[in-house]
């Protein structure tokens, strides 16, 4: 019934990674800043870059017949990244609604030692069931790149 855990360097990474954020962070309002902090940074990343390729495309349609060496990006390749930022961006948003309605939730103080508990529990175990399920997503993602020699 139990699968062989995957152990190709995506899948190592994001293990990892989901151990690293539940030892650091091992409550539930710990989680619930985390995420919500996560979400943020990543929409407001998004929106500067979707400001920064529409300056850029309207600078190109100006300066139509200067082509600068620094100038390496494209009207085409401006105009997807748009579409497909603007897209992640509303996405973001749905989910930032859906955060807000977590941020309501509150939990006592024993509940909070319980997460601490179950925090321990879980997250050096390398087959945590969870941790598979969710890792699912990122492992199916055949064109995600090899970062296992950046830093
Ligand atoms: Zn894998």
């Amino acid at each position: 019934m139990t699968e062989e855990p995957c152990q190709c360097s995506d899948c190592q990474r994001f293990y990892k990674e989901h151990d690293r954020l539940i030892r650091e962070f091992p409550t539930f309002k710990q989680q619930q800043e985390l995420n919500w902090a996560s979400i943020q940074s990543f929409r407001t990343l998004c929106s500067k870059v979707i400001d920064e390729l529409q300056r850029n495309l309207s600078e190109n349609q100006t300066k139509e017949n200067t082509i600068s060496e620094e100038n390496h990006l494209s009207d085409i390749e401006i105009n997807e990244a748009l579409d497909e930022l603007e897209n992640v961006n509303a996405y973001l948003f749905s989910i930032e609604a859906l955060m807000e309605r977590i941020l309501d939730i509150k939990v006592s103080k024993n509940i909070e030692l319980k997460f601490k508990e179950v925090s321990k529990e879980i997250a050096p175990d390398p087959l945590n069931v969870d941790r598979l399920i969710l890792n699912r997503l990122f492992h199916q993602t055949p064109d995600m790149p090899d970062k296992k020699n950046s830093n």
